[in-house]
């Protein structure tokens, strides 16, 4: 039995990886899960594995059947608690902590907190090589790119295409998207997801993160790193290769896909949910419009200014898309938030992980600041 830790077992990620485990109960066993506030669910979830330690992360205060309380309580949990595989399903730049302990425990990672990498970038896959641990992608287009890249000489792969849905806003003009409210952003066409990683779909920051992510994962230049809009969200990425063809991965829009490679890999399982049917309506392919989308641009411009750059377009996002959630800035204001902390003097390298919480610190902080004095 593969032993599993799962944390932000409350999300979108977090749900539906507690539904593969209970479906495939004699292949894991369930170690330790975390929440942040819903501890309900949380406590909830020993029913079903009453073996399971649990930690609260949004409470310092001890609970009746909670085990571990705040992020310490987390770190202690991964100290204490033995496993296989860690599922990282937190979102936002909260989930690198997390990441680094499980690694410097010796645990895989399972990895749908797209944040651990676009931050720690190279320091996190330092640490798994030193400690002799895989990180496995599950952000979907990622884990396609992992699963055609499998086998390939990399220097047959001339550019890796990841796929993206457009979000909501895919037709609309930049002057229409000022008036934007959160209830419409929130309202993805093909994904169920949690509320951060929805409305970056929708601004296309998502699509930006995961060109840094990609970058960091397969050390492909940044030129070779495109990104094409597909709104039927069928087919999860592409490569080419040297010869010019070109190869996909395609399967129906559902997250246990991905989730349930990683916590099989190397093998594969049936997934019933990602059945696709290609005689369905026509797939169709178009290239992003980088001026209504300003986030995808400054994503690629992090990604070309590296050091701190890319935990600087993450924390600056971070904040905006909270603020734009609290109504408190519009929805194309959230570019102007994160072009400005890019802009920015960023004078610490990010050469390590202690530099990188610093800078991740202080962009909220200069990021909070700037809409404190525009509004
Ligand atoms: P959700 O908001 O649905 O869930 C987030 C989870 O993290 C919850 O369990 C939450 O606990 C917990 N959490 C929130 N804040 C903290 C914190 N500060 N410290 C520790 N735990 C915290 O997010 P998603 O599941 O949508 O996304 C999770 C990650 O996966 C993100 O990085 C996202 O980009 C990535 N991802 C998600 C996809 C999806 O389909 N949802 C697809 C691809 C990638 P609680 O609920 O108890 O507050
Ligand atoms: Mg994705």
């Amino acid at each position: 039995m593969k032993r599993i830790i799962v944390l932000g077992c409350t999300g979108s990620i977090g749900v539906s990886t507690m539904e593969i485990l209970e479906q495939f109960r004699e292949d894991f066993s369930v170690m330790a899960l975390s929440a942040h506030s819903h501890g309900d669910a949380l406590l909830n979830l020993k029913k079903t594995y009453p073996g399971a330690r649990l930690a609260l992360t949004g409470s310092e205060a001890p609970r009746e059947g909670i085990d571990y309380a705040g992020t310490a309580g987390l770190m202690r949990l991964l100290e204490e608690t033995e496993a296989d595989l860690v599922v990282n399903g937190i979102s936002g730049a909260a989930g690198l902590l997390p990441s680094v302990k499980a690694l410097e425990t010796g645990k895989d990672l399972a990895l749908a907190n797209k944040e651990t990498i676009v931050t720690g970038g190279d320091l996190i896959f330092d640490l798994a090589r030193k400690h002799g641990r895989t990180i496995l992608p599950v952000d979907s287009e990622h884990s396609a790119l992992f699963h055609l890249l499998q086998g390939r000489n990399p220097d047959d792969v001339s550019e890796l295409i990841l796929t993206a849905s457009g979000g909501p806003f895919a037709d609309m003009p930049r002057e229409e998207q000022k008036r934007v409210t959160p209830a419409q952003a929130l309202k993805h066409p093909n994904w169920d997801m949690g509320a951060k990683i929805t409305i970056d779909s929708a601004t296309l920051a998502n699509k930006g993160l995961e060109v840094i992510e990609a970058w960091k994962l397969f050390h492909l230049d940044l030129d070779r790193i495109s990104v094409l809009v597909h709104r039927q969200s069928l087919v999860h990425s592409l490569i080419r290769t040297k010869d010019n063809a070109l190869y996909g991965q395609f399967s129906a829009p559902d997250m246990k896909l991905p989730i349930q490679n990683a916590l099989f890999y190397p093998r594969l399982r049936p997934v019933e949910a990602a059945y696709t049917d290609l005689c369905g309506p026509p797939l169709t392919f178009e290239k992003p419009d980088l001026e209504r989308f300003p986030m995808l641009a400054l994503a690629y411009r992090a990604a070309a200014m590296g050091g701190a750059a890319p935990t600087v377009y993450n924390g600056g996002n971070e904040v905006a898309v909270a603020a734009f959630l609290r109504e408190r800035i519009g929805f194309t204001e959230i570019a102007d938030v994160t072009r400005a902390m890019l802009e920015r003097d960023w004078t610490d390298p990010c050469r390590t992980l202690e530099g990188i919480f610093e800078t991740d610190r202080l962009v909220r902080e200069r990021a909070e600041q700037f809409i404190g004095e525009r509004h």
